[in-house]
């Protein structure tokens, strides 16, 4: 089993309401080159939580720490116009609480992070240190 010592948020960079898959980020993910969709789990505007990539592999959303994280997805992340913005409705933000929190049931170790912690991006659009720590 990998070493997993951080949770990283994402978003899809995706405009608010629009709903995409995993089978859409699969598609995107492979035409950059990854073997399939690079995040861990995914988030739907729905509120329901989708399984990417699985937990075992080293999943491909934030380089430099790809190998000791878990990537976790939520859709949305810009405004109608493409400016980001954090578009998490109710039911996402339940998901977004509960899947951390299970994943941190298998990583008691694990740390939550913004993925513009380690990158010049906005994602995930919102705080993550107010929210998680
Ligand atoms: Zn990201």
């Amino acid at each position: 089993m990998r070493k997993i010592d951080k949770i990283i948020l994402h978003c899809s960079a995706t405009k608010e309401g629009q709903h995409i898959t995993v089978d859409d980020i699969n598609e995107w993910h492979k035409a950059r080159g990854f073997a399939k969709i690079g995040y861990h789990h995914v988030i739907y505007i729905d509120g329901t939580v989708h399984k990417g990539r699985d937990e075992s592999l080293i999943g491909a959303h934030c380089l430099g720490h790809n190998s000791t994280s878990v990537g976790v997805c939520y859709i949305g992340g810009l405004d109608e116009k493409g400016n980001p913005k954090d578009t998490r409705n109710k039911g996402q933000k339940e998901a977004l609480v509960s899947l951390v929190k299970d994943i941190k049931s298998r990583y008691p170790n694990a740390t939550v992070h913004g993925h513009n912690e380690f990158a010049a991006k906005a994602c995930p659009c919102f705080d993550v240190k107010k929210e998680f720590r």
